[in-house]
């Protein structure tokens, strides 16, 4: 039995062996008793691993329970089970298989699970392909029907004749066409055109679909406008398109695909407005900024440098190529080591808590000269409300320049109207010395001691009426004779070192010292000038300097030309100025050479002859044991040549025959002369001083009582002071020009320095400035005399 069950069971296993299917058999506990070949192939797995296992033993608990569970129906109910499943065998090889599970029962009732397994992965793949493919085909077709039905894009289908085949919604939107116009059953509009970027029209052969159908090939993002009549603006596209070939190489249908690119054009259109807006606006700002000398900048706590406009980086002598410098060392040290605290503490109260400030400070940039800065700081916000730390630069160094120059002008003008009326009252004050000096002269009997006394005493009037007129002169200093020619700076400097050669090489070399005068000229164009009084300015420049330098040093003057103007520079190696003398210089008596006469006088003069000539003089540079530098400017100016000589052709018309001294002397009538003055001293002793010439005089203090004596009495000759209260000395002469006409000789007789003024002046015949001697008066009545006998001549002729 045993030999026969041994034959038979290897009889059976001969069996399973050659079937080429996997199989395996489990005992009633499941346990595997026997696997075929083929199982050992699939599963890459020997007998001796696996014989005694369940099969279950790799797989999740609940996956093993149900496993076991199907293995225990079969065995026990003996309904066959078909399961598939999936699993990754040693190697990493996937794999699909159905196990079928059946009962076998041997002679002894024995139970055993046969199990046979078909390897269906191939058959897994191919459905799981053919699922796929089907359900993404479906997916493509829905998916394209709705993109071309709302798709952006417009899509046509040309047939290889480019008539068109088929055409989505969109495309004859954006081509403007009807659907029977797209094919062609009803006409286009023949304005209709395609078109290029530059708007020009499209040849019907270069359409997009002509392209196409040309080449054979693709077009990719070609630009194209459409004008569409009746509408205004041209739409853009951009077209795509392609040609579909058959195996043989033949056109079979050509699609093209477009999008309207309009609005985005336009966008891009107005950004690039903007842009350029901004860019214009930002170069117009830089511009502005420059011109107004204001920079400005922004600095936010989250920046690590400050943002800094192109004028901030010139006014702070940085390269706005560069960033912006940091605060600190590259700010902070340009600016003035006595202002640094000021910056300081401003900008830092600024950054926190945000306290304003509107500060002045000078910077300091090497080798360059220093500038005064104004620096404004207001808190802002942004547009989100963050606090903005910004403000601006401003470079005032020219104006805070010019404002010191006002002020100087200014002040300078004002000393010089002082001066003016101060004049015109030590003129009155002389002239009643003089007169009363000239009447006591007039007496016979004096002693000799009280002659020669009496003439010390007109010597001090002269001298000090000198010196009143040199004070008038800064006042007024247009009153001066104009006789301006082209004068060679260059020479005049050359001739004034020639002349002052004792003083500066001849003096010196006395007391064994010495001055070196040094000149570098250069080439100048001429200047219109009044040469003797720009040859005193020069004389006193380069005085000013010796004496500057009491133990010798160096006088080193300059020449040259800038913008419109000549310009000169008198620098000396002498004791140099203090401010005050630098602020002072140009005032007149002012000097810190003592009290002494004439002292005091040479700036003030060489002020108002340069400003006579439309120049500048003023003190570039000066420092206490060092030495001054003093720059005198003035212009090459036609228009200033042209004014002069006009003002001496006027001048030439009024100006009256001058009388020569013979002629005085000549014997002559008694005139009958009248004095107006409403200072009686000068009233009485002019009358007399007449009256010792051989006229009559009558006297009145004012206008009026003048105009009053006329009426009774006629006159020939009326002397009248200018200002006088009620009726000045214009007024008088109006009036008696009015009642007795030009028959009677009018002077004006004042302190005010107004010859000219009074030569213009048609009712007055002629001017005596006060003080006077009487040589003066008798200087002036031969040129009446003269005036008389023209006229006599004149009647005669007549
Ligand atoms: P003065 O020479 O008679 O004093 P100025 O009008 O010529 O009068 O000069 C006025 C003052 O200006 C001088 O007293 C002197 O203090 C000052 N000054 C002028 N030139 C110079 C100079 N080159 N160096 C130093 N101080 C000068
Ligand atoms: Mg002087």
């Amino acid at each position: 039995m045993e030999k026969e069950g041994d034959t038979r069971s290897d009889f059976l296993k001969n069996a399973f062996d050659s079937i080429g299917a996997p199989l395996f058999v489990k005992d009633q506990q499941s346990r595997l008793i026997y696997i075929n070949d083929a199982f050992c192939d699939l599963f890459a797995l020997s007998r001796e691993e696996i014989i005694g296992k369940t099969l279950a033993e790799d797989v999740s608990p609940k996956e093993m329970e149900i496993f076991l569970k199907i293995d225990q129906q079969v065995l026990t109910t003996g309904v066959e089970n078909i399961n598939e499943e999936t699993l990754t065998v040693r190697g990493g090889e996937v794999l699909h298989i159905s196990t079928r599970k059946t009962r076998l029962t041997d002679a002894d009732g024995n139970r055993f699970l046969v199990g046979l397994i078909h390897d269906i992965t191939k058959r897994f793949k191919a459905e799981q392909e053919l699922k796929k493919a089907y359900e993404q085909s479906e997916g493509y077709q829905e998916r394209f029907r709705l993109l071309t039905l709302n798709m952006d894009a417009g899509v046509v289908i040309h047939s290889p004749d480019t008539s068109i085949v088929q055409n989505n919604l969109r495309a004859s939107e954006i081509l403007g066409l009807s659907d029977d116009q797209m094919r062609g059953k009803t006409a286009i509009d023949p304005d209709w055109k395609f078109v290029y970027p530059d708007k020009s029209p499209l040849p019907f052969e270069d359409y997009p679909v002509n392209q196409i159908v040309a080449g054979k090939t693709s077009i990719k993002d070609l630009q194209v406008g459409i004008y569409k009549p009746g509408q205004d603006d041209i739409s853009w596209l951009t077209v795509n398109g392609f040609a579909v070939l058959n195996g043989t190489g033949d056109l079979t249908e050509i699609v093209t695909v477009f999008v309207d690119i309009t609005e985005q054009k336009k966008q891009e259109e107005e950004k690039l407005a903007n842009q350029l807006k901004l860019e214009k606006t930002k170069k117009e700002l830089n511009q502005a900024q420059k011109l107004a000398h204001v920079g400005n900048w922004i600095f936010n706590p989250g920046m690590a440098k400050p943002d800094w406009s192109e004028e901030m980086f010139r006014i702070w002598g940085f390269d706005p190529k560069e960033a912006a410098p940091d605060y600190d060392p590259d700010i902070i040290s340009r600016v003035h080591p006595d202002d640094q605290q000021l910056f300081n503490s401003a900008f830092r109260k600024a950054v926190n808590p945000g306290t304003p400030y509107d500060i002045e400070f000078r910077i300091c940039i090497p080798g360059k000269e220093e500038k005064i800065v104004r620096s404004i700081f207001e808190p802002a916000q942004d547009e989100n409300g963050e606090k903005i730390i910004s403000g601006t630069n401003q470079d005032i160094t020219e104006q805070k320049k010019f404002e010191k120059d006002q002020v100087r002008h200014q002040r300078l003008k004002a000393i010089g109207e002082m001066s003016s009326s101060i004049a015109h009252d030590f003129n009155n004050a002389l002239q009643e010395m003089m007169g009363n000096l000239e009447v006591i002269n007039l007496e016979s009997g004096l002693s000799k001691n009280a002659l020669e006394r009496l003439n010390t005493v007109k010597a001090i009037i002269n001298d000090t009426a000198g010196r009143v007129s040199a004070l008038q002169k800064f006042g007024d200093p247009k009153s001066d004779e104009n006789n301006s020619r082209h004068i060679n700076l260059n020479t005049l400097i050359q001739e004034s070192l020639n002349q002052s050669r004792p003083l500066w090489k001849d003096e010196m070399e006395k007391k064994g010292q010495r001055i070196k005068v040094k000149t570098n000229f250069q080439e100048i164009p001429k200047i219109y000038c009044p040469e003797g009084e720009l040859k005193t300015v020069v004389f006193n420049l380069i005085k000013n300097g010796i004496e500057a330098m009491p133990d010798g040093g160096e006088i080193i003057i300059e020449t040259g030309t800038r913008n419109d103007l000549v310009y000169t520079t008198f620098t000396d190696t002498g004791v140099g100025m203090d401010a005050e003398a630098k602020m002072k210089l140009f005032e007149p008596f002012f000097t810190t050479k003592g009290f002494n006469p004439g002292r005091g006088l040479g700036m003030s003069g060489a002020y108002s002859i340069v400003k006579n000539c439309n120049g500048d003089i003023e003190v570039s540079h000066s420092e206490i044991g060092k030495g001054t530098t003093i720059e005198m400017t003035i212009p090459i100016s036609q228009q200033a040549e042209l004014k002069v000589l006009k003002e001496k052709v006027s001048k030439e018309k009024v100006s009256k025959e001058k009388v020569s001294k013979e002629k005085i002397s000549k014997a002559h009538e008694s005139y009958r002369a009248l004095w107006v003055d409403d200072d009686f001293i000068i009233t009485k002793s002019s009358s007399k001083m007449l009256e010792s010439l051989g006229h009559t005089c009558a006297t009145a203090n004012s206008g009026k009582k003048a105009l009053n004596y006329m009426e009774q009495n006629p006159c020939d000759i009326v002397f009248t002071d200018i200002g006088m209260p009620k009726m000045n000395g214009w007024e008088l002469a109006e009036a008696i020009r009015e009642r007795y006409g030009d028959n009677i000789k009018i002077i004006a007789v004042t302190g005010w320095n107004m010859r000219e003024k009074v030569e213009e002046e048609s009712t007055i015949d002629h001017f005596l400035q006060k003080p006077f001697t009487l040589n003066d008066l008798k200087i002036m009545l031969g040129k009446i005399v003269q005036d008389f006998e023209a006229t006599k001549t004149s009647l005669r002729q007549i």
